[in-house]
């Protein structure tokens, strides 16, 4: 996932851009893995952010990307059937496609539960044998020692279980709004709107949306999306984002919203 968007600093973090996307070189040890913004909370990057268009329709658009999902064979596809399992898978799934192609993601996160399903069995697996379970990742050593981190928070102060509260997740290491927006969404089928570089790309140029930046698009479209749409409007438009409104050209005449779209920004399409 990506775009030309970098994560933007967390706790303790550096900048590395997110998922869904292309895996860089998988090495450097000034760099920490998370999402950025975790802090913000819709302060500093929400002010300023533009508005919504409440004459974009959302519902007509939704109905049509839904009905062409099944055809589109998106990469991501693969990778949520491997992490929609739980919370707990979820979480750790989120916190391995950063900067990793959700091909590769899939089969790490297969690998790495073939280990151990729950936070007490992963911890008593070497660090080692997890690098060893989701290379090639990016960052696999980093995301590595994150999983053990995480999980020995997740014992120590969570019984084992993963936190519903999106302060609390936001407060495991590496966790960001995105990775927690997802876990609650997904995990625990309440409301959060994950957006990723694809929901805040392509919102932007169907019109619905003016803003910067992804935190700035969650901020909107939790004051416009209906709520019913939180939850699917990630895995819809990561899949279309991969395969038809691609970050560069895309492939307009293919596309079945083309017609209430303002094709913001896009300067050559096919
Ligand atoms: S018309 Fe083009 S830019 Fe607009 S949503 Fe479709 S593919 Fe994306």
């Amino acid at each position: 996932m990506r775009e030309g968007s970098k994560a933007r600093r967390g706790a303790e973090e550096t900048s590395v851009p997110q998922s869904h996307g292309a895996a860089k070189p998988a090495s450097s040890a000034a760099i920490t893995v998370g999402e950025g913004a975790k802090r913000s909370r819709g302060t500093r990057s929400a002010r300023g952010a533009g508005g919504c268009n409440p004459d974009f329709p959302i519902d007509e658009v939704l109905r049509r990307l839904r009905a062409k999902a099944a055809d589109w064979n998106a990469p991501v596809v693969t990778l949520m059937a491997e992490q929609n399992r739980g919370p707990f898978r979820v979480l750790i799934g989120c916190l391995l496609s950063l900067r990793t192609k959700d091909e590769t993601t899939a089969g790490a996160v297969k690998r790495l539960f073939a280990l151990g399903e729950t936070p007490q069995e992963l911890l008593q697996v070497p660090t080692r044998k997890i690098e060893q379970a989701i290379y090639p990742v990016g960052f696999y050593r980093t995301k590595a020692k994150r999983i053990r981190e995480i999980c020995r928070i997740l014992v120590d102060r969570y019984g084992g279980h993963v936190p519903q509260s999106l302060d609390q997740l936001l407060e495991l290491p590496g966790v960001g709004r995105k990775t927690a927006n997802l876990v609650l969404a997904k995990g625990f089928d309440l409301p959060g709107i994950c957006v990723d570089t694809h929901v805040h790309r392509i919102t932007n140029r169907w019109g619905y949306v003016r803003t910067r930046n992804p935190h700035q698009t969650e901020f909107v479209l939790r004051s416009c999306l209906p709520q019913r749409y939180w939850k699917e409007i990630n895995d819809l438009l990561v899949a279309f984002g991969q395969t038809i409104c691609k970050p560069v050209s895309p492939l307009c005449s293919r596309c079945p919203v083309a017609e209430f779209c303002a094709r913001r920004g896009v300067h050559r399409h096919r």
